[in-house]
């Protein structure tokens, strides 16, 4: 299917690796011209070499707001107009209410919100002034149905989720949609780090199976397509039916 994006731009943070990586291919594959952003270059380097030609790299770290704004000077110099936006990030680490300081709050909303707002007010400005943009956060289910011990993802995710609706409405009438996808559990790299039974993980999940990241990736890509446009304000889970709830 061609996604009407070729030759487009993007900037996929997160995208050393799992599902940033997966999206960021996705979209090279269908024409678009990606920048990379990860804290390392190294892994940058490697990841970058499996992307069509003509993408880039830029080593930043999302925690950083000084570190967000060269970033974004750096792409806007190196590719002129961004039309994508895929804003990820590594999640928080897990806690509850006893054992998370509130120190932890703040560095975990750095991350897993504010540096998509601070993208968002870098990138839309000029996406409404060109009648086109697109907007992907790919934020997790927890926003659903929020998890025991993982009160930090659960909180900034949640207020990421209400920034993206809430500035979705006001930019759809200038050809920008603004979308986040909420992953279930997806076999990456993350997961085998954190579970050895990866088997037993996937019993819990309907499908009895983990997610493919490479069906992540395509499914951000569609999002971002031309035939995507009238889908803007939500929060789509990809899941495989874990979440619960009827929304
Ligand atoms: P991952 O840890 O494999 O990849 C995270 C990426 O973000 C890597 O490229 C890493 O280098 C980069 N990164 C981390 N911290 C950064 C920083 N401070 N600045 C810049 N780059 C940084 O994670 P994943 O499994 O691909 O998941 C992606 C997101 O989706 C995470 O936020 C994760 O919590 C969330 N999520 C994942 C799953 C899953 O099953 N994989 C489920 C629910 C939510």
């Amino acid at each position: 299917m061609d996604l009407g994006i070729s030759g487009r731009t993007a900037l996929v943070t997160g995208a050393s690796r799992g599902l940033g990586f997966s999206s960021a291919r996705a979209l090279s594959n269908a024409g678009v011209k990606v920048c990379l952003v990860s804290r390392s270059t190294d892994r940058l380097s490697t990841a970058v070499q499996e992307l069509s030609d003509g993408c880039h790299t830029i080593a930043a770290d999302l925690s950083d707001p000084s570190s967000i704004q060269s970033m974004l000077e750096e792409v806007k110099e190196t590719f002129g107009a961004i039309d994508i936006l895929v804003a990820n990030a590594g999640g928080p680490p897990p806690g509850n209410f006893e054992t998370t300081a509130i120190e932890d709050f703040s560095e975990a909303l750095q991350l897993n919100l504010l540096s998509t707002i601070e993208m968002c007010k870098g990138l839309i400005p000029e996406m409404i002034d060109r009648g086109w943009g697109r907007v992907v956060a790919i934020t997790s289910i927890a926003v659903r149905e929020p998890m025991a011990q993982l009160i930090l993802s659960n909180t900034a995710r949640s207020g990421l989720t209400s920034f993206l609706k809430t500035t979705a409405t006001e930019v759809a009438g200038a050809g920008v949609t603004v979308n986040s996808i909420q992953p279930g559990l997806h076999g990456t790299e993350r997961l085998t780090e954190l579970y050895e039974d990866l088997q037993g993980v996937a019993a819990n999940v309907p499908t009895g199976k983990l997610g493919n990241p490479d069906d992540f990736g395509q499914v951000v890509a569609f999002l971002c397509s031309e035939q995507a446009k009238f889908i803007t304000g939500a929060a789509i889970p990809v899941d495989g039916g874990a979440a619960k709830g009827l929304q």
